[in-house]
């Protein structure tokens, strides 16, 4: 069976979280999506923990779903833990999502962590202060077959490779258990062919999830696998997300443009500086106008840990109704990539108002109805239709998004950057032909 899953989210106990990230809506927004498999996120957490247990029963093994509910969406167990500690003199904070295989798993984990001092009310993505290996000894020591996945892991202030927080590679942070990270989670602000130049990923996989905090948010990145059966179970999704198995595999990722993301460009937000990578390679990453560090992008962090120095150009497919897929041009067996926008965004700039106004909603939710989920709409319905329903303009925007025609303004030092379906600004760039070929 195909799955389309998003696996790092929030619930309402985190900081900055909707009210309404509570399982059954959540599941209400993974079908609107066509997301079949939700994290739970937050399992840490002691409130969210006691809901999972009383709104949750099992269908499939270590998979859940809401009790007594026609609801399609599946979940499964998984949190986020920031650790923030000291390893050869330097500070570190990494984020790291946890998959669990059982509620049980997940209360003596959380029971382990408590006895060893960590304060898990504070927050439903709480800070603790051991070290990854030491993190690693906890939950393998209890099951081993819980997956440990680093999070979007080029963020600047909180990640495994992240200009001010991380590791340059990934046994310098996980040591004598690095060879047991097999799935790394790319982030927002990076797609897969910048991680494809990694010699350290060479072995792993490459995920992408939306790391939501609230529904309409839901699968921003997504990751979709095929899976051996008719049935979830933990164990085929835990293959798939490792290399390896032919049954149960990744077929490929949907990615946000991650120029959209916060970090893309290297920058100082309040000194209104903005670089690229050729920028920065030249000027190098001191701030001209206050003298002290920039925050290094993604994009320059790459290249610093990227064993091949030039671009790596993806090669291009386009299926029946024109989205356009990526392939690393070295590495046959990787999943390829699609690139979209989230429809109310594209909605949004079609008619003219903002993403939450009553217009772009009602007609979000027309389509939905009438068309289907929301990535059957950006990546399979035929244009024709799609104007039938929603007129000739939403029609056009998909299209040019399907096709990647769009303009965009970087994202740098914690700024969203923007994507622009119609503007005359910074292409896209675009240096290959297209292929045909009709595989997603
Ligand atoms: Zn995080
Ligand atoms: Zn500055």
């Amino acid at each position: 069976m195909k799955v389309v899953a998003d696996l790092h989210l929030h619930s309402k106990y985190s900081r900055a979280v909707s009210k309404e990230m509570v399982l059954s809506t959540m599941a209400e927004w993974g079908e609107k999506k066509g997301i079949d498999l939700l994290g739970t996120a937050d399992w840490t957490h002691p409130l969210w923990f006691k809901e999972l247990e009383t709104q949750l029963e099992e269908d499939g093994e270590g998979v859940y779903k809401v009790k007594g509910s026609e609801s399609k969406t599946r979940y499964l167990l998984t949190c986020e833990i920031a650790n923030i500690y000291t390893k050869g003199d330097k500070g570190r904070r990494i984020h790291t999502v946890f998959m669990a295989p059982s509620l049980g798993v997940v209360r003596k984990i959380n029971d382990e962590l408590k006895k060893r001092g960590g304060n898990l009310m504070s927050d439903g993505r709480p800070i603790l202060g051991f070290s990854m290996e030491d993190m690693c000894e906890i939950v393998w020591g209890i099951d081993e077959r819980v997956i440990v996945m680093p999070a979007h892991i080029w963020t600047p202030w909180f990640s495994l490779f992240g200009s001010k927080s991380g590791f340059n590679s990934v046994e310098e942070c996980f040591g004598k258990y690095a060879d047991r990270i097999e799935v790394v989670e790319t982030g927002l602000s990076s797609d897969p062919v910048m991680n494809w130049r990694i010699k350290d990923l060479e072995k792993r996989s490459i995920v992408s999830f939306g790391d939501a905090h609230s529904p309409r948010k839901l699968g921003r990145e997504v990751t979709v696998m095929e899976l051996k059966g008719n049935k979830m179970t933990f164990e085929g999704i835990s293959k798939a997300l490792r290399k390896g198995d032919k049954e149960n595999k990744i077929l490929y990722t949907i990615e946000f443009h991650p120029e959209e993301g916060k970090y893309q460009y290297t920058g100082h937000r309040n000194c209104k500086v903005i670089q690229s990578p050729e920028e920065t390679r030249k000027k190098g990453t001191v701030c001209h106008v206050c003298g002290k560090g920039l925050t290094v992008g993604v994009m320059h962090r790459v290249e610093e840990l990227a064993e091949v120095k030039e671009d790596l150009v993806p090669i291009k497919k386009t299926n029946k109704v024109g989205v356009v897929g990526y392939y690393d041009p070295k590495d046959k067996a990787r999943p390829p990539y699609v690139m979209t926008v989230p429809l109310q965004e594209i909605v949004s700039e079609a008619v003219g108002v903002g993403v939450g106004s009553k217009k772009v909603q009602e007609m979000y939710e027309q389509m939905i109805d009438q068309l289907g989920n929301e990535f059957e709409i950006l990546l399979k319905t035929k244009i024709d239709k799609i104007i039938g329903v929603a007129g000739k303009r939403i029609g056009e925007a998909i299209e040019k998004v399907r096709k990647g025609d769009m303009s965009v303004d970087p994202g740098f030092d914690g700024e969203f950057g923007k994507v622009k379906i119609w503007s005359e600004g910074k292409k896209i760039e675009d240096k290959t032909p297209t292929e045909q070929q009709t595989l997603f």
